[in-house]
């Protein structure tokens, strides 16, 4: 990212998710929750657009891919046998601010950091690290003593491993394949921060990749979605330099772990942070949810006639990250002469609005209806298009830019009088074209497929 654009872009970013029905704080008219956030009418489809573009990538594209959508709830023994409950050292570590108790992340040192300079110079001691677990606790059941106590999931990848026998049985699998899933997780982060980046309610995409226990396929397949999921990355239009691959230090890793490799982003607010993550996980979880559940969960390989638990290459992204990472990357400032135009600068395929109608005139009865017409006409085939009448074509735009949308299509007196077709204006070069509808319509589909 340009220096430039480094300084105060994320209040700019948090400001136009408001202003233009983007992303609101959780129940704000209550004064808010910390961490929990509600999208609007814009964020739902650049978020819906996102998760799409992984399902096919992922799943629906692939023969080897199996979709789940497990549960949130969860029985606490689910949690101990996968380590996040217990000794095992899957929580995370916290330090106690000895002047005024607050607790922090000892893993971030921005966190850190950011408290002291609330003390304003005083020197700060901290207490020693202690472990905290993160999992949002709940009860199930009519009365106190009959209730369950019951986990949200603290990573949607429990679900996965706990179906693992059910996908075995009713889809008869051949290894290597993967379960796919997208949904919510919940952590009792202590410190939330940075808008989208450390949420206490977020959603995850993720798949579970199975393989023979054998170094050499770990090896490979490790390699494969490693480099799929940046791939994938690049595709929601990042530019290269701005992602990076980064291999966790052996202390670093979960104990489990054979490797472990992030995808991280080149934030304006804190620098590389964690996008993704590709972790070898050995047979850690099967043979963990075996020991637990008392189920067998081995395959029988027929190919070499032999049974074993296998391997699982995990390939896990945050959806509410890449959301945040997009907008960062999109977001645009153009100086024309004194004004600014600011817009976003977001890949056709996941824009929440393609297409936006305007009549030139919103008092020529004779341009609104055609303009209604043509919106019609192109709402039918794109779906994402919107009708705009509202003030004049400067500010139509302005509002425009600012969703990302990629084309805006205005209906003048010669598309009426002399059938001569739109102008489209494009939203990164400014730049207005006359096409017919149908030169339209086959340019569209060429840029969203
Ligand atoms: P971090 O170190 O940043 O807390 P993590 O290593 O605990 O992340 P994973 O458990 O690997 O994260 O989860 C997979 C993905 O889920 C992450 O790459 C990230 O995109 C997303 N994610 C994790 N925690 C949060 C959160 N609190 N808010 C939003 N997204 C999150």
């Amino acid at each position: 990212m340009p220096e430039e654009k480094k300084n105060d872009v994320m209040e700019k970013i948090v400001s136009l998710c408001k202003r233009r029905g983007f992303v609101f704080q959780g129940s704000e008219i209550y004064g808010g929750l910390s961490g929990v956030y509600d999208y609007g009418p814009m964020g739902v489809e650049l978020r819906n657009n996102i998760k799409q573009y992984f399902w096919d990538t992922f799943v629906i594209n692939r023969e080897d891919v199996y979709g789940l959508s497990a549960a949130i709830l969860m029985p606490e023994t689910v949690w101990e046998a996968s380590g996040h409950v217990g000794k095992l050292g899957l929580v995370d570590p916290i330090v106690e601010c000895k002047i005024c108790h607050e607790r922090v992340r000892a893993d971030q040192p921005e966190a850190i950091a950011d408290h002291e300079a609330t003390h304003k110079g005083k020197k700060v001691e901290w207490s020693e690290p202690k472990v905290f677990n993160l999992l949002v606790e709940t009860k199930l059941g009519a009365s106190e003593d009959t209730a369950t106590r019951v986990n949200l999931r603290g990573e949607i990848t429990q679900g996965i491993h706990v179906n693992f026998k059910n996908i075995l049985d009713s889809m008869h699998p051949k290894i290597p394949f993967g379960i796919g899933q997208i949904g919510k997780a919940f952590r009792n982060e202590i410190t939330p921060r940075d808008f989208l980046f450390r949420q206490r309610e977020f959603e995850q995409m993720e798949v579970q990749y199975y393989i023979k226990p054998d170094e050499e396929e770990g090896l490979i397949q490790f390699e494969y979605w490693k480099n799929l999921a940046m791939e994938w990355y690049l595709g929601l239009g990042f530019r290269k330099e701005s992602l990076r691959f980064r291999q966790h230090a052996s202390d670093e890793r979960a104990h489990y772990a054979k490797d472990a490799w992030d995808i991280e982003y080149n934030t304006p607010f804190a620098g590389w942070k964690e996008a993704w993550g590709i972790h070898h996980r050995g047979d850690w979880d099967l043979k963990r949810h075996s020991e637990y559940s008392k189920v067998d969960l081995s395959y029988y390989d027929e190919e070499s006639k032999s049974r074993f638990i296998p391997w699982d290459i995990e390939c896990s992204g945050g959806v509410d990250r890449a959301f945040l990472f997009v907008l960062l990357e999109a977001y645009t400032e153009d100086k024309l002469g004194d004004d600014l135009r600011t817009y976003l600068k977001l890949s056709p395929k996941i824009a929440p609005v393609k297409i936006a109608v305007f009549p030139l005139l919103k008092n020529k009865e004779i341009l609104v209806e055609k303009a209604r017409e043509v919106y019609k006409l192109l709402k039918k085939k794109f779906g994402a298009v919107v009708f705009d009448d509202n003030g004049n074509i400067g500010k139509r735009y302005r509002r425009q830019d600012e969703i990302g949308t990629p084309w805006c299509v205005t209906v003048d007196f010669e598309t009426v009088e002399k059938d001569a077709g739109v102008t489209v204006r494009d939203r990164d070069t400014g730049e207005q074209k006359r096409m017919s509808i149908e030169e339209l319509v086959s340019y569209v589909k060429s840029q969203l497929s």
